[in-house]
């Protein structure tokens, strides 16, 4: 019906190309890379403008268009993993034909190193903010209807707020909204939720702000970034997490993940460092969890725990990584994620050098 095809645009072997039919527009984006999914493109409509960028490698190609005719708000994105395709299917408000797609707007057509890119925001709504420690609570924003965008495992978003005409951002990383299934808020096919866990600090300068937003304000969210790659994980059998305060975050998802869908893991261990016993997120949770999973351990080190503390105490240190880190098996694969404060960090990867794990075993979250 109607299709009509413009010349595809070519640039660095990039291109986009558009049909149309009576009711749809569907602009087609060739990659021609084989590791292309629906985390490597990101789509905002707002008005009439279309902004969709693809992430190839570590670089961006943007499609960014003034819309010639109205659309719809909402919009599927469909990917064609083994030639690279992907197609976004916008709904025409009218079944008029369209002559063309629309004019170019910045950047439009431009493929060029992600880190020469400026972060795209889009507001977003506090849905909900839920207690887990005495200062760390669970936020959850929704998506606008009009953006596809997807957190890959491991990478972080920016959060913007505006106070008194200052714009402030810092980074923050999405977990899953339970580490336990049964608690878990079905996934809506679109993943239109985000979910952070997120300390708020009376004297910081974005978190006292973040907490004071009422349910149904708005936040700015940025696109992800991040260099964690899941695919290191794949034929893993000890991944090994040491997490220090919200250093926690980024183990989340990577915990579930590993235990979904790693076939050859046999141990998952968490030596999780906080200061006292009223900071640890998700106790109750991550011990439900080692129960019903005999793959996962958990262990808790408290640097200022109260007199009746009787399990591990003090920072991360030799002796208690060279009793921890024990493989399951003597050659096994292993894997080791490590985050939290810096000096945490910075201490924790020397230490895990001096154990003889190579570079390729570890993984830093870092700024
Ligand atoms: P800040 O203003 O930065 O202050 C933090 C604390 O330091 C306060 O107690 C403040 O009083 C104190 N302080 C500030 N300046 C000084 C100073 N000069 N001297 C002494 N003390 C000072 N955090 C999370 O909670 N959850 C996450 O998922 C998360 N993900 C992150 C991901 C990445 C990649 C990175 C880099 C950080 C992440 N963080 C996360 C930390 C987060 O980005 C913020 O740093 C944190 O929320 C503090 O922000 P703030 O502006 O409220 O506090
Ligand atoms: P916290 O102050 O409550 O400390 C938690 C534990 O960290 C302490 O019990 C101690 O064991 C260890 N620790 C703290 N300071 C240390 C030091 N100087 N040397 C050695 N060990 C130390 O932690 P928090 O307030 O929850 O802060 C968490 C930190 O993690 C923040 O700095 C945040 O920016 C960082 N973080 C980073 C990422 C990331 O880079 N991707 C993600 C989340 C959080």
């Amino acid at each position: 019906v109607g299709r009509m095809a413009v010349k595809p645009t070519v640039l660095k072997g990039k291109s986009y190309d558009w049909f149309q039919t009576d009711c749809l527009v569907t602009i087609v984006i060739y990659t021609k890379q084989k590791d292309i999914n629906l985390e490597s493109i990101i789509v905002d409509h707002q008005d009439d403008s279309l902004r969709a960028e693809t992430i190839i490698k570590d670089c961006s190609y943007l499609i960014h268009i003034g819309l010639s005719h109205e659309v719809q708000e909402d919009f599927s994105v469909r990917v064609v993993e083994n030639v690279g395709k992907i197609e976004i299917v916008l709904k025409k408000k009218e079944n008029a034909s369209w002559k063309c797609l629309g004019h170019p707007l910045e950047n439009h057509n431009s493929f060029i190193p992600r880190k020469d890119t400026d972060l795209y925001y889009r507001k977003c709504q506090l849905i909900s903010k839920e207690d887990v420690t005495h200062d760390t609570k669970l936020f959850c924003v929704m998506l606008p209807p009009s953006t596809h965008l997807q957190v890959p495992i491991g990478h972080h978003v920016y959060l913007k707020l505006t106070v008194t005409g200052t714009e402030i951002v810092k980074p923050y990383t999405p977990v899953s909204s339970s580490l336990l299934p049964e608690f878990k808020e079905p996934v809506l096919p679109n993943n239109k939720y985000i979910y952070f866990l997120i300390k708020v600090y009376p004297a910081g300068l974005f978190t006292p702000e973040l907490d004071h937003l009422r349910i149904g304000d708005f936040v700015s969210v940025s696109s992800p970034e991040g260099n964690f790659k899941i695919s290191i994980l794949q034929e893993l059998e000890d991944l090994f997490l040491l997490a220090a305060g919200t250093g926690f975050t980024p183990m989340v998802k990577i915990l579930n993940y590993a235990l979904t869908s790693i076939p050859s893991l046999r141990k998952v261990k968490l030596m999780f460092f906080n200061k006292t016993e009223d900071d640890i997120i998700w106790r109750s949770q991550l011990e439900k969890l080692a129960f019903k999973d005999e793959r996962f351990d958990v262990e808790f080190v408290l640097s200022a725990p109260t007199s009746e503390w009787t399990g591990k105490q003090g920072h991360i240190s030799p002796a208690l990584l060279s009793e921890f880190l024990k493989r399951s098996l003597d050659k096994s694969k292993v894997f080791i994620c490590i985050c939290g404060p810096t000096p945490f960090t910075e201490q924790g990867v020397k230490l895990l050098h001096d154990l003889n794990f190579s570079k390729d075993e570890i993984h830093s979250f870092t700024a």
